[in-house]
């Protein structure tokens, strides 16, 4: 299994549960700890949804499932040793990059991904402690998707109620000195159409000391819709347009039919300019812009890739070379694309699982040398991450959280996770 992240595990443990045919699970992760997006990409205020972490620690503690962090697919193993170690390859890798808008400006400083400003927030060790400062006083968030509301959330909620989170400390401190006052959330279509879900839409307009501004109008046209989601989602819009501001020091701004048009200013963004449906335009100020249009699969060299859609093609989650079945087997946002929220993947394991299952006659007559891909990339240097060491940074973070007095403070850089982990090296 390539990817430690909720898709990966929910397969390992769908494989590891059924009885038809005996199996053993090997998980590689790029990073020294599991959990992929539950850990770099749900909101640390999103406290429920981390819990989940342990049912999948559960499947990592299974007898017959192994976990080896910081070893990368490409650097230091290949696709032709894993194959040749193993009798079913399944890459659940993710979505690691995100698109982008095409506008002029877009380059400028202040101009960022949301994908990025989630990393900084979540203590991924890839990103920079210092990525973001938040100095800017208005921000402008694009897209009309969950992320875009957790990113708009994190910047207008009080770092207080953050405090008792896993947030890293260097975040906490940078959200104490933000400058943000006013937070655009900015779409190219109406709110009929906003892909966010009814539960992390209502938290925005739960925030202590943040009011939020819709204009009513946006609301006109919508019709009836039938789905149920779109249906609850209006009602909170409904809500928020019928508010007045109370005074509150921070405002999220709605801003529907509003198509990013070019990012402004000289050295760095000082507005975003959108376009509206009649043609007509309107400046947003915004020293910070963080584009929120979607994550987007990496290409991974020796692997079918398609393009248009970022991800690798599938058909019933096998990967299909020249036709034929090779032994790899694809899920999760790599597979299908960024959609679906993490417990789509426990549903869809179930599928991956039984494709293996189904082959699994001819996937025991490859021939194969097990435990040929570790050695392999153990021979060039890597130094993988086991499960026990995976437990020492669990426990040493957890040590940190006494000092701020709550259940975990992340290691958010790559010297204090590996030095926590203290990783197998060769010989
Ligand atoms: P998303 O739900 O696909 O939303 C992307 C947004 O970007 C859409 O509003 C889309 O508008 C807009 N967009 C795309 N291209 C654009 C362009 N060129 N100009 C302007 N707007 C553009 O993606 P996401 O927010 O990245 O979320 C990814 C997945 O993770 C989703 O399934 C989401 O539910 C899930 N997630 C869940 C949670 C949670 O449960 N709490 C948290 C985070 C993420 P159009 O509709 O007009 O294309």
């Amino acid at each position: 299994m390539i990817g430690a992240g909720p898709a990966g595990i929910y397969v390992a443990d769908a494989l590891v549960e059924q009885t038809d045919v005996p199996a053993t699970v090997d998980i590689f992760d790029r990073l020294p700890t599991p959990f992929g997006l539950l850990r770099y990409g749900v909101a640390p205020d999103h406290l429920k949804m981390k819990s989940m972490s342990r049912t999948l620690q559960r499947t990592l503690d299974h007898d017959n499932v192994r976990f080896f962090g910081n070893i990368e697919l490409g650097r230091d193993l290949t696709i032709e040793e894993l194959l040749g170690d193993y009798h079913a390859v399944i890459y659940a890798f993710g979505a690691a990059t995100d698109r982008h808008l095409g506008i002029p400006g877009e380059d400028l400083p202040g101009s960022d991904s949301a994908r990025h400003f989630v990393s900084w927030y979540c203590g991924d060790p890839d990103t920079a402690p210092d990525a973001f400062e938040l100095t800017a006083k208005s921000v402008a968030v694009i897209g009309l998707g969950n992320v875009a509301l957790d990113a708009a959330r994190v910047l207008a909620r009080d770092p207080e109620e953050l405090a008792p989170t896993d947030v890293p400390d260097n975040v906490l401190d940078a959200l104490r000195r933000s400058a943000v006052t006013d937070v655009h959330i900015v779409g190219r279509r109406g709110p009929q159409h906003a892909k966010f879900t009814t539960k992390e839409l209502r938290e925005i307009g739960e925030l202590a000391g943040v009011d939020v501004l819709m204009d009513p109008a946006a609301l006109d046209d919508v019709g009836e819709p039938t789905e149920t989601v779109v249906r609850r989602n209006l009602e909170v819009f409904r809500d928020w347009a019928g508010r007045s501001p109370t005074g509150a020091p921070r405002r999220i701004h709605m801003h529907f039919f509003s198509r990013p048009a070019a990012m402004l200013g000289d050295d760095q963004v000082e507005a975003l300019r959108v376009e509206h449906p009649d043609g007509s335009t309107t400046d947003i100020e915004a020293q910070l812009v963080l584009r929120s249009v979607g994550y987007r699969g990496v290409r991974l060299d020796g692997l079918p890739f398609d393009e248009e859609s970022g991800t690798v093609p599938t058909a019933d989650s096998r990967v299909r070379r020249d036709g034929t079945a090779s032994g790899e087997y694809a899920c999760g946002w790599i597979s299908r694309g960024a959609t679906g929220v993490i417990g789509t993947n426990r549903h869809s394991a179930q599928g991956t699982m039984q494709s293996v299952i189904a082959d699994a006659d001819a996937l025991r007559r490859r021939d194969t040398k097990p435990g040929s891909a570790l050695e392999a990339a153990m021979a060039r240097g890597a130094r993988p991450v086991t499960l026990e060491g995976w437990a020492a940074i669990d426990a040493e973070e957890i040590a940190r959280g006494k000092v701020r007095n709550n259940p975990r403070v992340k290691l958010a850089q790559w010297e204090e996770l590996l030095s926590a982990a203290n990783p197998v090296t060769k010989g």
